[in-house]
């Protein structure tokens, strides 16, 4: 702007120099053609009366001047010219000055010379005897007198226009000044110029609106943020270019990616082939499903196009965390082999065993043995489908069944009484103490809890080996442990035993009764109770279980 208005404010002034210019030109031209036509006037006197005194003599030693002279006799004819022989002249007897010189005493015209061949101004004076004295200048002259005068006129307009140029930058500057320092944040408390105030006004309308919009924006950006921070699915929101438009927390912490991955390429945050070619069918309007594996949890993902009309204006990745429903269907499909399995060895058993009597085969001495071998697998089947119908009912959810108040060390001393049995089968002391540990809780849940416990404090002890059962309770807690002197479990197995069907030692378990499936029944019972429970094992000395149920 500073530019155009110094270029404006020259213009202006090198135009009004320039018709300054020519006006004192057309203004000196004038003065200086009356001032030769005033000379021309007394010369021609002059020269009238020196002639009129000394007749042609006075021409014999005239000395040459810038102006023609000619004396022209009453008829016309030349008598003298100052510039070409008279003799060669034509009749003057029709020129105009010459006409009215002789009506009038004096005469002027300004004309074209054919004599000369330019522009001529005339004045002619008649004589007393009738003969007529002439004298003539050139327009040249006047266009030279004037000329002279062009170098000092150049001159001063270049001077000019430096001047011009000078005062015209300092005063763009002058005139740009107060609005470069308009404070556009604050319109209404600039002090520029009084033509300004609509516009400022204008603009802390909009500055207004403007701020309005931002915060109403921000707000809605900030209520997106939120949710879709909170989504626990990740969430990527993509142009037309693959550039990131939105990403939530969970999808920035599944593409290790900081706040700045917006705008950045989706290819810098993930190059695997598979997304890339879901994002490139959803951004040609399909919508592509797809499953993958991320930072060791598996994902389904989805690529939407959203769409704008029959345009496709983004695309919308959406990443589901489906670890736990795959886990989920893999442990059912596990279960399910793992029960038919279980199940399967002792049925071929009985069955088995029952052929070979069915057949005759069997020694009648024999049958009591085949018998009791057919009676120790489907009490093995009973138990086994016992538990088995324990561990679905926790899974279909036993939060409606009834609780009531009981005492753990009543549940204990009854799960001990009923091992009894098999520890003195193996020698083994049932040690109980501790408080009466009062709970409310599913009865026969964690009754089960307990005697599963004690159960393999006894199972998987040594001979003339002991169990402890303590019971200790405070305002918060009451801690259920049961430790043996047994075989112990190995550090890398601490954290499967609980799992289903999971059996340290398969033949050894299954030799003595075990289904796998005692501790995941105690780790349900307890998961329903709110309690926590830890194990402690040294391989060769014993296990330790602790069973913390809050109050
Ligand atoms: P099981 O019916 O085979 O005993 P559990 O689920 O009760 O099944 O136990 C799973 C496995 O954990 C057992 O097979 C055994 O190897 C191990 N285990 C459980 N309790 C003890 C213990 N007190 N001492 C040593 N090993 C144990």
């Amino acid at each position: 702007m500073t530019k155009r208005i110094f270029r404006s404010t020259l213009f202006v002034a090198v135009v009004v120099l320039i018709a300054c210019f020519v006006t004192i030109l057309g203004v000196l031209y004038g003065h200086f053609h009356d001032i030769a036509e005033n000379q021309l006037k007394d010369q021609a006197r002059i020269i009238a009366r020196a002639v009129e005194n000394e007749g042609i003599a006075y021409f014999e030693d005239f000395e040459s001047i810038a102006n023609r002279i000619t004396w022209i006799s009453a008829d016309g004819k030349v008598l003298y010219d100052s510039h070409s022989p008279a003799e060669e002249l034509e009749n003057h007897a029709d020129r105009e000055e010459f006409i009215e010189a002789l009506a009038s005493g004096e005469g002027s015209s300004r004309r074209y010379s054919s004599t000369r061949m330019e522009y001529m101004t005339y004045f002619a004076y008649r004589l007393s005897d009738g003969s007529v004295l002439r004298v003539s200048i050139t327009h040249q002259s006047v266009y030279t007198l004037t000329l002279n005068m062009l170098n000092p006129i150049l001159m001063i307009i270049a001077v000019a226009v430096a001047l011009s140029a000078f005062l015209a930058m300092r005063l763009a500057k002058r005139i740009i000044k107060p609005l470069e320092n308009l404070n556009l944040d604050e319109p209404l408390k600039n002090d520029a110029y009084e033509e300004l105030a609509p516009l400022l006004t204008r603009l802390e309308h909009q500055h207004r609106q403007l701020n309005a919009h931002m915060e109403e924006l921000t707000r809605r950006k900030n209520e997106f943020n939120t949710i879709s921070d909170g989504m626990n699915e990740g969430m990527v929101l993509l142009d037309g270019k693959n550039n990131v438009i939105s990403i939530n927390k969970r999808a920035r912490q599944l593409f290790n990616a900081g706040e700045d991955s917006v705008g950045k390429d989706f290819l810098t945050l993930c190059r695997r082939t598979d997304i890339q070619e879901a994002i490139a069918s959803a951004a040609a309007g399909d919508k592509a499903e797809l499953n993958v594996e991320l930072g060791g949890r598996e994902y389904q993902v989805e690529a939407d196009p959203v769409m704008s009309g029959s345009k496709v204006q983004a695309t919308a990745l959406i990443f589901f965390d489906v670890t736990d429903k795959s886990r989920a269907e893999q442990m059912r499909r596990e279960f399910t082999a793992n029960v038919s399995h279980e199940l399967r060895t002792p049925l071929h058993t009985i069955s088995g065993s029952a052929e070979i009597i069915k057949d005759g085969l069997v020694e009648p001495e024999d049958v009591p043995r085949f018998a009791e071998r057919v009676y120790d697998e489907s009490q093995r089947m009973i138990s086994l489908v016992e538990d088995l119908m324990r561990i679905s009912r926790l899974d279909e959810g036993a939060e409606d069944v009834e609780r009531v108040p009981l005492s753990l060390m009543e549940l204990a001393e009854d799960a001990v009484k009923r091992l009894k049995p098999s520890a003195e089968e193996k020698n083994i002391s049932l040690n109980i103490s501790g408080d009466s540990g009062a709970l409310t809780g599913v009865k026969p849940l964690l009754s089960e809890l307990v005697y599963n416990l004690c159960d393999n404090a006894i199972k998987y002890n040594r001979e003339n080996g002991r169990v402890d059962i303590n019971i200790k309770e405070d305002e918060k807690r009451v801690v259920l442990s049961v430790s043996d002197t047994g075989i112990g479990i190995e550090h890398e197995s601490l954290d499967r035993v609980f799992e289903r069907f999971y059996r340290v030692d398969k033949s050894h378990s299954k030799a003595i009764g075990g289904t796998g499936l005692g501790l995941s029944i105690v780790k349900h019972a307890a998961l329903l109770h709110g309690a926590g429970i830890e194990l402690d094992s040294e391989p060769g000395k014993g296990t330790e279980v602790r069973v913390s149920f809050p109050v």
